[in-house]
Parts: C-alpha cells; sequence; structure tokens
C-alpha cells in the first residue's frame, strides 16, 4: 500500500515535472552544462545507391540509379538521419561527399556540443566550400531530424504550418520513344492528381507526350522543360499549345544563361514560369524576380531544410511563387522536403516512388496527397535489413 501510495506521489510530481518541461531542461544551469553536459555530436555516414524503377528520361541524360550518402548524427542517446542524393548534373559524388562529411567531422562539430544552433552549424558547414550542397544538406537534414526528435515534434508543426493544406504531389511520367511503353506509364500512375512531363525535346516528340497522356487522362499536367528549348518564340509557342491542353505550369524552359530570353517569355506567358536549373539557393533568388513567376526549391540544390524555409520566406517577400522538388531520393530527403509541403503552389516530390529500395518509411501519399504525421522529426522508420546504420 504504502509503495503503491508513494509510487502515485512520484508518477504524480513527474507528470508535473512533464507539463513544466522545457527544451533548455536539456541543459543543466552550469556553464559546462550549457555546452551539452559533456554529450558530443556524431556523425557516420553509409554510401548506398538508389536504384530507379524504370529508365530515367530527361532532356539531355538517362540513367538508372542515383549515388546516395545516408548520414546518421547522435547526441546524447538521440538520432536523426540525413542524406545526400546525387543526380550527375549537380557534380557531387559518394567520394566527394564522404570527403567533405570528414571535414564536417574533423573542423566543425568539435566546435558545437549541441545540436539545437542549426543556423551556427550551417554557416560553419558552409563555409567548409563553395559547392557541395547535397553534402552540406546531409548535414542539415539529419540536424533537424535529431532535433525533432529530442523535441518530440515534427517541423512543419515546429513552423506553424498547416497540415491539413498539404498539396497533391506532381508524379512524373517520364519520356519514352515508345507510344506502348508510354502508355503503360500513364497507367501505372492512375493515382495521381498532378502528372509532370518532361519536355524540351523536339516539338513532335513534346507534342506526343502531351497528346498521349491527354488521350486518356485529363488530370492538370506541369511541364518541367530542364533547359531543353532553344529559342524563344519556339518556346512560348509551346506554352501557348499547352494552355490549351490544362498544362498548369512550365519549369525552366531554357537555359539559365539565358535569363533575358527567359524574361521575355514570362511576360507573354499566359503560364507560370518556375525556376529550377536558375535557382540554386537563397541568394538567387533576387535576381530572378521578373524573369520568373517563381522558384522551385530542393533541398539537394539549397543545402537543407533551413535555407528551403529561408528560401520561402524571401519568394513570398518578392510576391513570387514557390514549389518545392526533389532529385531521386529516399524518405528521408522526402520526408524532409514534405515538412514546408503544405506552404507551396506545387509539390514534386515523387522521388521515393520512383525508387525501388527505398531504405526508411516516412511521408505517406494518401490519394496522391502529401500527408503530414504527428510524428517528432521528419517521422521516419527505419526499414529493416537494408542499410546498417
Ligand atoms: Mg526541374
Amino acid at each position: 500500500m504504502t509503495n503503491r501510495r508513494n509510487f502515485l506521489k512520484t508518477a504524480g510530481l513527474m507528470t508535473a515535472a512533464a507539463a513544466l518541461w522545457k527544451p533548455s531542461d536539456l541543459f543543466a544551469s552550469s556553464p559546462a552544462d550549457v555546452k551539452g553536459a559533456g554529450k558530443k555530436l556524431d556523425l557516420q555516414w553509409e554510401n548506398f545507391m538508389g536504384k530507379m524503377k524504370f529508365t530515367f528520361n530527361i532532356a539531355g541524360s538517362s540513367r538508372t540509379e542515383t549515388p546516395i550518402v545516408i548520414t546518421r548524427i547522435t547526441w546524447g542517446g538521440k538520432a536523426g538521419y540525413g542524406e545526400a542524393a546525387m543526380p550527375p548534373y549537380l557534380g557531387e559524388t559518394q567520394a566527394s561527399v564522404n570527403e567533405f562529411l570528414k571535414k564536417v567531422v574533423n573542423d566543425v562539430l568539435p566546435k558545437f556540443d549541441n545540436p539545437f544552433c542549426i543556423q551556427d552549424i550551417m554557416l560553419a558547414v558552409d563555409k567548409l566550400s563553395t559547392n557541395n550542397t547535397a553534402a552540406k544538406a546531409s548535414v542539415d537534414i539529419a540536424l533537424h531530424d535529431l532535433v525533432g526528435n529530442i523535441m518530440g515534434q515534427p517541423w512543419w508543426k515546429m513552423w506553424g504550418f498547416d497540415p491539413n493544406k498539404t498539396p497533391y504531389t506532381c508524379y512524373t511520367i517520364g519520356y519514352d520513344a515508345s507510344d506502348d511503353m508510354v502508355n503503360t506509364k500513364i497507367e501505372e500512375a492512375s493515382w495521381t492528381h498532378m502528372i509532370k512531363v518532361k519536355l524540351g525535346m523536339e516539338e513532335k516528340e513534346d507534342k506526343r507526350m502531351i497528346n498521349l497522356i491527354r488521350a486518356k487522362r485529363d488530370t492538370p499536367i506541369v511541364v518541367d522543360a530542364n533547359q531543353g528549348w532553344k529559342d524563344k518564340h519556339h518556346a512560348i509557342d509551346m506554352i501557348g499549345w499547352l494552355a490549351e491542353r490544362n498544362v498548369q505550369m512550365v519549369e525552366q524552359p531554357m537555359s539559365k544563361y539565358k535569363i533575358d530570353d527567359i524574361a521575355w517569355i514570362t511576360e507573354r506567358s499566359p503560364l507560370p514560369i518556375m525556376a529550377d536549373e536558375s535557382c540554386q539557393r537563397l541568394t538567387d533568388i533576387r535576381g530572378l524576380k521578373g524573369a520568373f513567376t517563381g522558384i522551385n526549391i530542393k533541398l539537394m540544390k539549397c543545402t537543407g531544410m533551413h535555407e528551403a524555409r529561408e528560401m520561402l520566406t524571401l519568394a513570398r517577400a518578392l510576391d513570387m511563387k514557390v514549389m518545392i522538388g526533389c532529385m531521386t531520393e529516399t524518405s528521408i530527403a522526402i520526408s524532409a522536403a514534405a515538412q514546408l509541403s503544405s506552404e507551396m503552389e506545387w509539390a514534386d516530390l515523387d522521388g521515393n516512388y520512383l525508387l525501388g529500395n527505398d531504405c526508411f518509411n516516412g511521408m505517406k501519399l494518401v490519394d496522391g496527397r502529401i500527408t503530414l504525421e504527428d510524428k517528432p522529426g521528419l517521422g521516419l522508420t527505419k526499414k529493416p535489413g537494408i542499410i546498417s546504420l
């Protein structure tokens, strides 16, 4: 009986303590403890080859796998996962990411005793080199997952975003020279409410792809020209033709080096024109105002979630539209990007669906719509037996 009474007393105290708990309780009051009570930020990583379900064709390249590096940061018994996904055009490799992460371990992490100062940690990570944006993102994403796990909250909630406003994800129907193959892909994409098509080829092929889809589906389409159109007059003619076929938006109509031509197109276009290859990071956005209607944020280009959040704010302040996209990524980076998705006009977060060997469960699509669950961090669960990290 006494034991039970003591238990209830203790339990009551514990409940009261939990109610008064605040993040700063993670540190005690002594100066040494404020620095993290001797806990160390530990970064590990593992190379991983993402296998695509289909050969992926875009203007200028074709591939069947994507090199990925999975990262994990631990602190005080908690862990967070991150990822660098590297399509060839980013210019990063598993070897370059491994080298970069060694520098993070040697030169950055020893200066920080806790993961909460993401802003300062990422400033220091960013200073290590001018590029390596995917490698940087792999640190940023792991830090966000870790901090969310420690706080016991998802990032969409800590940022104050409404999980009921999430968009449908675009799903890409890849180019194929065979009508039969394209028709198969259209059927496999029957669940999607927003089709994405990669154009920027010859006019005949571009129109064939749209006509094949429109023969079977009237679902809204977004088009990504991937810098493929060479002439602004051709581009604006194509955009007019697309606008008559329930296309909602066109991404990167021409080369990022032809900003004046793109501005000319945007001025005349009946559809929003979004910057992808032209927009890597926060500092690019101001120069794109006027030339594009909006920007496509991708974590692998912009060094991760903290800068993506800043890009969203700046683009909105400049009255620009915002979408969030991805590379071929596992559920780690897709779930990270999904945290921002409710603030986006469009979300193109199908990367994990294109992978045959996703190593995590994370953000789920329900009837093609991005869903944000009330789970800590990025809401990840590791699938057994795929990676050892
Ligand atoms: Mg694109």
